[in-house]
């Protein structure tokens, strides 16, 4: 019966869309997914993928895992390198996002993604290149679909004022003149932000819904307050490691993973040739704070993952090759180069890696049906001063339609 009404309540409101002559794009939900209006995903089967990943035209399978890099490189950026980012999105639905660099959300634009499950962000320290987009995906996600608070998990510091909260805190008064302008355009509960701080210190559980568990655990760099995670959900784990000196922690938590992601950092040579530092400088951000590539290669002999991803740093022909050349001396085992937009297929039987085809003139897929009805306060009309309103030029703009 409920179904019959709703059906007549859709039919009716197609129609008088259509007699209204306006027409809008809303995704379409396949199996709980959201979709861009026409796209019809396809189940693989056999693990016969196409060469290449478009977006929204694979479906995942109930129990596989699907690894984007939405950024894979330094906070001095390159056009081709966004700062550090990973999606992960299983085969229930959810969505994680571990780290947001900076501009890696222009990554997640390419993907036509559903922002509307791009809720949850697991910061691994408050660099900019791990999570300066976080304010992008806050805002510019409401706008585009997200209907629920925004979620942010990350460390504390080794204060209050260097945690995870205090950054949050810090971020809503920032954008306090933004938040108010889209007040009643958009739907409240998206406009909010909310921290999740625990104690970097601890290797605990941070998340634990719907069989999906985070844990975190510390990282050495530069001053305390930096974490590394590990997602596990049906059997499949992915560890991804921040910026860290190799440390016993990641190798705890890594060992044996099927996607293990960590840092790989340049020697002091290479930085000093491609940043202009000194070798001091160079030695001390190379070699003590991060993880050079023979370093991360014995990171990986020691593990032994089922898939290492190497990740944070330039990936330009001149000097990929060396930054490979260095793992190859001290890991021989699966490898993943990572670069942005790096795609990588997770199931207990096999890992696919490959490369997402963008398509640079993609729309995003529009606001949802949920988005529109979720509750909203008033239009900001009224908010403005008198002395502004006098300003109006009449006769420039329509009246609107009679409904
Ligand atoms: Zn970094
Ligand atoms: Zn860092």
């Amino acid at each position: 019966m409920k179904t019959t009404i709703k059906c007549y309540i859709k039919t009716v409101m197609i129609a008088s869309l259509i007699l209204s002559g306006l027409a809008y794009a809303k995704p379409v939900t396949i199996d709980g997914v959201n979709y861009p209006e026409g796209r019809v995903p396809q189940e693989i089967k056999d693990n016969k993928y196409p060469r290449s990943y478009f977006p929204n035209t694979e479906k995942l399978g109930k129990k596989e895992m699907r690894i984007t890099a939405l950024g894979t490189g330094m906070p001095n950026q390159t056009p081709n390198n966004k700062a550090a980012s990973f999606l992960v999105e299983l085969g229930n639905g959810e969505s994680f996002l571990f780290d947001l660099g900076t501009g890696s959300t222009d990554n997640l634009a390419g993907l036509q993604a559903d922002y509307s499950s791009l809720d949850k962000v697991f910061a691994s320290h408050l660099h900019t290149d791990h999570i300066g987009d976080l304010a992008t995906l806050w805002i510019g996600g409401w706008v585009a679909g997200r209907y629920t608070p925004m979620h942010v998990y990350g460390p504390s510091g080794s204060t209050p004022e260097l945690g995870t909260a205090s950054m949050v805190e810090g971020l809503t008064k920032t954008w306090a003149w933004d938040v108010a302008g889209r007040t009643g355009v958009l739907p409240d509960a998206g406009g909010k932000i909310i921290a999740h701080e625990f104690d970097y210190k601890k290797t605990a559980v941070v998340y634990n819904e719907n069989g999906v568990k985070v844990i975190s655990f510390p990282a050495i760099h530069i001053i305390d307050g930096a974490v590394s995670y590990r997602l596990e959900w049906e059997g499949l784990s992915f560890v991804f490691g921040g910026d860290s000196y190799p440390n016993k922690w990641y190798l705890k938590e890594a060992k044996g993973a099927d996607v293990a992601i960590h840092e790989c950092f340049f020697t002091p040579e290479q930085w000093m040739k491609i940043a202009g530092f000194p070798y001091k400088n160079a030695y001390w951000v190379t070699s003590k704070i991060h993880t050079p590539p023979e370093a991360f290669g014995k990171v990986m002999s020691s593990i032994k993952p089922r898939l290492a991803v190497a990740y944070h740093y330039w990936n330009h022909r001149d000097i990929e090759f060396e930054i490979y050349a260095g793992v190859r001396k001290t890991y021989d085992g699966p490898l993943a180069m990572a670069n942005d937009l790096t795609v990588i297929n997770v199931t207990k039987e096999h890992i696919e890696v490959r490369e997402v085809s963008v398509n640079h003139e993609a729309w995003g897929q529009g606001t949802s049906q949920a988005w529109d009805e979720a509750p909203r306060s008033d239009f900001a009309d009224g908010a403005m001063s008198k002395f502004l309103l006098d300003g109006k030029v009449k006769g420039f703009v329509a009246p609107p339609k009679k409904q």
